[in-house]
């Protein structure tokens, strides 16, 4: 976080309510992604935001996004607000955390997400529903029975955008954005800001503002690190002649892709290492 970024929650403009809130879960200062993106949300401005779990993302954008829905009440069928996730868990985990800080406020959370019957979550639709958590799948098939209208949408998040991008859901996420009004508010998040994942981001945002903080943990004194530079196509071998070489019994290895770790694995077997995926 920069020097001149301010260190209180109440600096960055929040309500107070929202303050009172904070201060009854006990949060003494805001993180430095908060810092960072909770102004620029309040401006009404988009966030291309790279932060992991662990550094208060998730707050970074409910906090703002309750106090730019609060003056108001959705329609029947018309969330104001939808966020994305790549997982059930993480969209129930985001609800939960709503419901935790918005206790005061009388905005509705509906979580559109698999393993719930699809005429329940109908219900809810009608009933009207502020924020609207969802995973991409479940969505579409809210849409195409025409269960929702997005008429009214102000804010789209995106959450853990490489998650979203290793389960193969940007085909959905673009679907899905093609049915929400081109003016709006998007706040686009990733654990990792890969050029990749930066070109896709930008087809959802306009004239975004980027927000990187680092790590919330370093690592460990007792592992010692190591940078081997490599292109793709020796990656394998290299890798194979490193763990020949290492005097260790056991070897975590990590990739940013499933695919990647099911090609690792077959290729290691070959090799008569053990592997478990
Ligand atoms: P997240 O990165 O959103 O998964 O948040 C990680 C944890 O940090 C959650 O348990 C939050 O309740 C907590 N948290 C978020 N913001 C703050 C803060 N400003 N002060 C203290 N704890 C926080």
């Amino acid at each position: 976080m920069s020097e001149n970024k301010p260190l209180d929650f109440k600096s960055l403009g929040l309500s107070e309510d929202l303050l009172s809130s904070l201060k009854k879960l006990g949060y003494e200062k805001p993180t430095p992604i908060q810092s960072e993106s909770i102004p620029l949300a309040l401006m009404g401005r988009d966030v291309l935001g790279c932060a992991q779990t662990g550094t208060g993302k998730t707050a970074s954008f409910v906090l703002p996004i309750i106090d730019i829905l609060n003056s108001q009440k959705s329609k029947a069928r018309m969330p104001r607000c939808l966020i994305l996730s790549p997982t059930r868990e993480l969209a129930d985990q985001i609800s939960e955390y709503f419901k935790k800080i918005s206790k005061y406020h009388k905005l509705s959370v509906s979580l559109l997400i698999g393993g719930t019957q699809l005429g329940d979550q109908d219900k809810e639709l009608n009933k009207g529903v502020d924020i609207l958590i969802a995973t991409p799948g479940r969505l579409i098939d809210h849409i195409n029975r025409g269960n929702i209208l997005f008429n009214d949408l102000k804010i789209l998040v995106i959450d853990e955008a490489d998650r979203m991008l290793d389960m193969g859901f940007i085909p959905d996420i673009e679907f899905i954005c093609s049915k929400l009004p081109k003016i709006r508010q998007t706040l686009f998040f990733s654990a990792t800001l890969s050029k990749e994942i930066v070109k896709i981001g930008k087809k959802f945002v306009i004239n975004p503002k980027l927000v990187e903080v680092s790590p919330p943990s370093s690592t460990s004194n007792s592992i010692s690190q190591k940078l081997v530079k490599c292109n793709n196509k020796n990656k394998l071998s290299l890798l194979e002649n490193i763990l020949f070489s290492l005097d260790t019994q056991n070897t975590v290895i990590f990739c940013n892709r499933k695919k990647d770790i099911d090609f690792l694995s077959k290729n290691l077997m070959k090799k008569n290492f053990q592997t478990i995926p």
